[in-house]
């Protein structure tokens, strides 16, 4: 299906292919919207057909909350107030939030972020100057050629697009089948985004997810909004769960104090400052939240040794201070726990034979075997470029057009975030944001990362720096 959003007069000099219709390929479109001054035509491709989703925004379930405030989720970084602007406008969104708490402070159902951002995608083909034509395009991209003059773009259909400019906004990608043995006669949900399968499992099922991060909290919730009464375990190596926001943290100031230099002195760091912010009245959240915007920077100093040990020692718990839930859904999780209804685990599956899963449990010489009917993939999205099965990150790699970063989590990029062949060049027509940049900078795929990425982006596509 291809929609014509509008048409210009004057011929387009600059024509933009966006690979990825979630997120990032939303806000860099709208981004370019209200920068361009030149005719633009953007192609805007996403293969599921359902634009502006993506895998966070794509759940249909009202109970599936954003993780940041709404004060902190609009699409762009020179209009950061615009989300709550839409959610106070819109009636249909006023119905959905709590009346006790100020907008800006909610956490919000993720479907309703859904809808703003197909307003912001409405918002482009109604705007009011006459500079951007945009394509949407249902079809997958499956490769890339560049030819002298354009660059190709090759669709799952065999229909080519031409354009002068890619923007890879691919996102995340599905969690790798699991990593151990599974017999056919335990059924499995390969992948927990795709957030209607858990329905075909019957109430009184024993669940394994493997997992304990937020796709397990948005599992276990629809689990328990589809009055599951069987019993649900979680597993994962260390079995931390994400820990709760709280209200009215009391700001941490970095300004006078010297930034860590490297990854061991910023995990130091944290911990220190964060027992002084506490001492002094305030949250450890506080730190944690002024800090991330440290580690792009420091990410991209260190060596692949620090941030290996980093991802080896550190991930699950950075992860679980960074990442955090509404204290509504920590609160069901321990009530869900109190009852033993859901059991949280640390260690690894060996392997499922039959009915029955062998554990080996974190500290302990012995496996936990136990019977169960369903397992769940929570695991996340793979952190190896090579795990993803993309036709069109595979066809980009064998081409030279792509390599990967150090940690080869995803794509080599420059800050702007274009692409370094395999020899090392820096392409001045193919970039990416979001996600595959994860390697390089690490903090790069929640919403306010993305829409810095965003401006940046789309000032350098439209030649304003
Ligand atoms: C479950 C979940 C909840 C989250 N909640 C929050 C939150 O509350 N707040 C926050 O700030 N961040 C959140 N995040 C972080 C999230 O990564 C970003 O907010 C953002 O959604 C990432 O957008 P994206 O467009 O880069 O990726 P995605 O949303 O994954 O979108 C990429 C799109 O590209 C399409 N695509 C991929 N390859 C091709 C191809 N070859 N051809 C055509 N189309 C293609 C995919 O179908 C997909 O729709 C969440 C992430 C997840 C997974």
């Amino acid at each position: 299906m291809t929609s014509q959003a509008k048409r210009v007069n004057a011929k387009p000099s600059l024509k933009i292919g966006i690979v990825g219709g979630g997120f990032s390929g939303v806000a860099l479109a709208a981004t370019l919207c209200r920068l361009a001054d030149q005719p633009v035509m953007i192609h805007l491709f996403e293969k599921t057909g359902c634009f502006a989703a993506g895998e966070a925004y794509g759940t249909p379930f009202p109970f599936h909350l954003l993780n940041v405030r709404a004060k902190d989720m609009s699409a762009f970084e020179e209009d950061p107030l615009h989300f709550l602007h839409w959610l106070t406008a819109n009636q249909a969104a006023q119905a959905m939030l709590d009346p006790d708490i100020s907008p800006s402070e909610q956490f919000v159902p993720r479907v309703l972020y859904h809808h703003y951002l197909q307003d912001v995608l409405a918002e482009i083909s109604g705007a009011a100057q006459a500079t951007i034509t945009l394509v949407l395009e249902s079809a997958e991209v499956i490769d890339i050629e560049r030819t002298s003059h354009a660059a190709i773009l090759t669709l799952a259909d065999q229909r080519q697009i031409q354009v002068n400019q890619v923007v890879l906004a691919l996102g995340n990608h599905a969690p790798s089948a699991f990593p151990f043995p599974v017999s056919p006669q335990v059924q499995t949900i390969p992948n927990s985004w795709d957030y209607t399968a858990l329905s075909a499992i019957p109430k009184t099922a024993t669940v394994l997810i493997v997992g304990t991060g937020l796709s397990m909290v948005d599992a276990v919730l629809t689990l328990h909004h589809q009055q599951h009464q069987g019993l649900v375990y979680a597993v994962s190596r260390h079995g931390l769960l994400p820990l709760p926001h709280t209200e009215g943290c009391v700001p941490f100031d970095l300004t006078a104090l010297p930034t860590p230099s490297d990854l061991l002195a910023f995990s130091r760091f944290v911990r220190t400052q964060s027992q002084l912010h506490m001492k002094a009245g305030g949250d450890w959240r506080s730190v944690v939240s002024a800090l991330r915007w440290h580690l792009p920077a420091l990410w991209q100093q260190a060596s692949v040794t620090s941030k290996k040990r980093f991802l080896r020692h550190l991930l699950s718990y950075w992860n679980i201070h960074r990442h955090r839930i509404h204290a509504k859904l920590a609160a069901l999780l321990s009530h869900l726990r109190a009852i033993k209804q859901l059991k949280i685990m640390s260690g690894r599956v060996k392997r499922v034979v039959n009915r029955t899963v062998e554990i080996q449990l974190r500290h302990a010489h012995d496996s936990l075997h136990m019977e169960v009917d369903w397992l769940v993939n929570c695991m996340g999205p793979p952190l190896k470029l090579s795990a993803m099965q993309q036709p069109l990150v595979q066809a980009l790699l064998q081409r030279g057009l792509a390599t990967p970063d150090d940690l080869e989590m995803g794509f080599a990029v420059s800050a702007v975030g274009a692409l370094k062949s395999r020899e090392g060049d820096v392409s001045d027509w193919l970039y990416t944001l979001g996600p595959p940049v994860k390697g390089t900078f690490w903090e790069c795929s929640a919403v306010p990362d993305i829409r810095k990425q965003s401006l940046q982006l789309a000032r350098h596509l439209c030649r304003h720096e």
